[in-house]
């Protein structure tokens, strides 16, 4: 009960990539020894982990220039090579990003993540966990001139995600995570399209299928939104929604945006990471701290159904502040196990000796 994770993200070496680069990522290695450098940047990702005492591991994404473009970067249809702006999110964070343009029919030429998680299994006896962009937030990271509404892209997308979903599952990973932060934004489509096209991509896949939803990375433009929105009623659109949903688990960040750990009642009897670990601050949580957040969620979901994680990616964050953010987790984790065993014992009669 209680096994911890991160979402995907850890931040990656500087000698990889600059600290805080999370969009038009350059990274630092050209071309002839990239592989090497990314392996190596794999394994301090998994030592990391493994110190801190997370019970599932990722690679930490640690491949990846932005968790999207690591799978729109190795999809036909898809032209990086002129990037449009565009103001994603619905608006919301008021950015507009460098995005690639699809401009023709979405294919999956090759594997993309197989020998990611080959490698990652090579490096743990542990659980692992891969994590793939959602279809619905996908589409909305591309600037479609091809297919003319984003439904029918994320279709495709959702087709191409499956065939990739059921490779890795039948290759070993235990959990395939969908990140969908635009779950917290679309209501509308996400009700009309938005839950059946990310059911799509999950279709047959022989893993732990879980969804992430979230408010984004902990970057200025983020946390000026989150530190001024109160209003948290799309969760009683989405969680009853995807609690009648074919995917397990659901992940939602608790710890930083203020969100009611009583909205988790409303997905009670899926599979929840809890997001516990706040991701916009380099300041590192006590493990008493991770345990009050934790304890905060028992009374809407099981133990056993229960897994302590960061609210989001941890790449903008340095990575003194991301051991000790993982290490805080698997520790409170372990306070709270500790509280629940020993309630447990204590309620179990003592077998005394028979009476004569
Ligand atoms: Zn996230």
């Amino acid at each position: 009960m209680l096994k911890t994770m991160i979402t995907g993200s850890l931040p990656r070496p500087t000698w990889l990539a600059p600290q805080n680069q999370i969009s038009s990522v350059s990274l630092r290695l050209a071309v002839d020894t990239l592989p090497e450098g990314q392996d190596d940047a794999v394994r301090l990702a998994v030592f990391d982990q493994h110190e801190a005492g997370m019970d599932i591991v990722t690679d930490g994404e640690q491949r990846r220039r932005h968790y999207i473009w690591g799978l729109t970067e190795e999809l036909s249809g898809i032209d990086f090579n002129r990037m449009v702006k565009k103001e994603t999110r619905g608006g919301r964070y008021k950015t507009r990003i460098d995005v690639a343009r699809v401009t023709g029919p979405i294919c999956r030429p090759r594997s993309i993540f197989l020998d990611a998680l080959r490698f990652l299994k090579q490096h743990t006896t542990q659980p692992v966990k891969i994590t793939l962009p959602g279809p619905m937030t996908t589409a909305d990271t591309l600037a479609d001139e091809y297919y003319g509404e984003p439904r029918r892209l994320a279709a495709d997308l959702a087709g191409v995600l499956n065939d990739e979903a059921h490779e890795l599952a039948e290759n070993g990973c235990d959990i395939i995570q969908f990140d969908e932060p635009c779950f917290n934004i679309y209501l509308d489509a996400v009700e009309e399209w938005g839950i059946s096209t990310l059911e799509a991509a999950a279709e047959g896949v022989r893993a732990k299928t879980a969804v992430h939803i979230c408010y984004g990375y902990g970057v200025p433009q983020v946390l000026a939104w989150k530190t001024t929105n109160t209003d948290w009623h799309h969760y009683h659109r989405t969680l009853p929604l995807l609690r009648t949903s074919t995917i397990d688990m659901i992940s939602i960040e608790c710890a930083a945006s203020g969100v009611d750990p009583s909205v988790l009642e409303l997905a009670r009897g899926k599979d929840l990471m809890v997001g516990v670990i706040d991701v916009g601050t380099e300041d590192v949580e006590t493990p008493a701290t991770v345990a009050e957040r934790i304890r905060a969620a028992l009374p809407y979901v099981a133990p056993d159904k229960l897994y302590p994680c960061t609210d989001c990616g941890m790449i903008p964050r340095s990575r003194t502040a991301a051991r000790g953010k993982m290490k805080a987790l698997a520790d409170g984790a372990r306070l709270v196990r500790t509280e629940l065993v020993s309630k447990t014992m204590a309620g179990i009669p003592r077998v005394g000796r028979p009476k004569k």
